[in-house]
């Protein structure tokens, strides 16, 4: 409200109705909001999406270093997920990967984050546990693993997955975590799937680290 007063001593007061600008204002900002949302999560399963969960992956490092609280991940990868869609269809594939990220979140602990990496692969971000502990929540999730209900109940859908898990070491960056946990993953598929493997640091003759 603006108010001006006159040469004869009136005050005149100028006012504007901004309900309107303020409704805007509000639906532009939820708007906004939701766009960022949208940008970090995978439409599929509604878990943070390849770009968000390693942007979390990079957070859990710098805080990991700064605690020295430990972290651990997993990469997951589900097993002959080709042969699903082959034999049921696509819709069935993208039903599996639905019903493991909503399995998969509710077995973890609440500080745990799950993404999907893409495809049939998820990357589990699992703070202040060491590696034994990790293993043991990979494998909680793993256990008595119930199958997807599909097509109205018509279809009940058993799979397994394989995990490689491996803890944070001080010098450790995005890539070399995740390259010696897909090296444990790798080692699970060899090792005939539906398991988890550890991925550790390797320390070759010549004294050089190297990541299994
Ligand atoms: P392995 O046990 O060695 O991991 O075998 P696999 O069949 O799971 O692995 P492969 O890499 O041969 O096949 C992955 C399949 O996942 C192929 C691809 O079509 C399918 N896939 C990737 N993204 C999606 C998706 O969003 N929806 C569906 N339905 N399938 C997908
Ligand atoms: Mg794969
Ligand atoms: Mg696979």
């Amino acid at each position: 409200m603006d108010h001006t007063i006159l040469p004869n001593g009136w005050v005149l007061s100028v006012g504007a109705d901004i309900t309107t600008l303020k409704h805007n204002e509000k639906t532009l900002r939820k708007a906004h909001e939701e766009a960022l949302v949208a940008a970090r999560t995978d439409q599929l399963t509604g878990l943070p999406n390849r770009r968000h969960i390693l942007d979390l992956l990079d957070e859990a490092l710098v805080a990991a270093k700064a605690t020295g609280s430990g972290l651990c991940v997993a990469v997951i990868d589900l097993d002959g997920f080709k042969a699903i869609n082959d034999t049921h269809g696509h819709d069935v594939g993208d039903a599996a990967l639905h019903h493991f990220a909503s399995v998969c979140q509710a077995r973890v602990r609440p500080q745990d984050d799950v993404g999907r990496t893409g495809g049939e692969e998820f990357l589990m971000l699992l703070p202040e546990v060491r590696l034994n502990a990790a293993v043991r929540i990979v494998d909680r999730v793993r256990e008595a693993f119930p199958p997807a209900s599909l097509r109205n109940g018509e279809l009940e859908l058993l799979y397994t997955f394989s995990a490689g898990v491996t803890e944070a070491l001080p010098h450790d960056d995005r890539s070399s975590i995740l390259y010696r946990a897909d090296r444990a993953l790798y080692a699970a598929k060899g090792e005939g799937r539906n398991c988890t493997r550890i991925g550790f640091e390797e320390v070759t003759r010549q004294g050089t680290p190297r990541y299994t």
